[in-house]
């Protein structure tokens, strides 16, 4: 199949204060964020897909419909955000079942796609694609394909591939950079390495006919959040800073990889026209 430039840009719709010691001390600027984003993908004609956190469907909900309304897909991303290799199958099952409730709640009524939180889906958790099947869901985009002292699959390797009860799994997209495998067009990676770096991973991979897999997140474009040692990060100061590296950025980086001839499209479509 021909991908034509395929940009899989996707949000994971999260507030960055979810496990955040004192998290209401902070604002909650998730839609004033997620509103560039919106504009951005409205300016380019552009449709993507929105992997949504189960508690921000419940605050926000109107959020959801204006995503709806414009177009977009709507799809899961846990309801509290824990990863799944840290938890049994009955706790995975329990947590996609509100994370799909708060979202049918806020208006959503087609749910196909799974993305894991922090791409957690490896070898010792496969039964997940069981549990997702259960409720539905046809495709995820749960793995990070490299070694990884959290969560990796290297053993999936790098290309798309559907599993025996029909799922079809999308990792995340990776380059390689001196010595380490990085997903180039994600979050921090994509704030922090050259410029021209990542432009020539994404023409490898429109190049190589591969659609160049993407994860952002509001905060990565925030200017104005403030200043707060990010959760998951073990409290390393170097990692908190790069959290809010080079987000002024971040847009003008994506033009520039519209500029590549990329299409922007949602999941649900792309597998259609497999
Ligand atoms: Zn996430």
């Amino acid at each position: 199949m021909k991908t034509n430039n395929t940009f899989l840009f996707s949000i994971d719709l999260e507030d960055v204060r979810e496990n955040v010691e004192n998290k209401h001390l902070y604002k909650d600027r998730v839609i004033e964020n997620t509103q560039i984003y919106l504009n951005w993908l409205k300016k380019h004609q552009s449709k993507c897909t929105f992997f949504t956190v189960g508690k921000v469907a419940e605050v926000h909900p109107e959020l959801i419909q204006t995503i709806l309304a414009e177009g977009h897909e709507i799809a899961c991303h846990s309801y509290a955000h824990i990863p799944v290799a840290n938890q049994s199958p009955e706790e995975f099952r329990i947590d996609l079942s509100k994370n799909i409730e708060a979202l049918q709640k806020a208006g959503c009524t087609t749910i196909k796609g799974y993305r894991a939180p922090i791409f957690s889906i490896d070898k010792r958790c496969e039964w997940a694609y069981e549990i997702m099947k259960e409720f539905g869901i046809t495709y995820s985009s749960s793995v990070l394909p490299a070694k990884n002292p959290l969560y990796g699959w290297p053993e999936f390797g790098q290309e798309y591939k559907q599993f025996p009860n029909g799922i079809i799994e999308f990792p995340i997209s990776l380059d390689r950079f001196g010595p380490l495998n990085l997903p180039f067009a994600g979050g921090v990676y994509f704030r922090a390495l050259p410029e021209f770096l990542i432009l020539r991973s994404f023409k490898k991979y429109f190049r190589n006919n591969q659609p160049a897999l993407s994860y952002f997140h509001p905060y990565d474009l925030d200017t104005n959040q403030e200043k707060f040692m990010h959760s998951g990060i073990n409290n390393n100061k170097f990692f908190n800073w790069l959290m809010y590296y080079n987000r002024k950025n971040l847009i003008k980086r994506l033009d520039m990889v519209i500029a590549l001839d990329a299409r922007i499209t949602t999941y649900s479509e792309f597998i259609s026209k497999l």
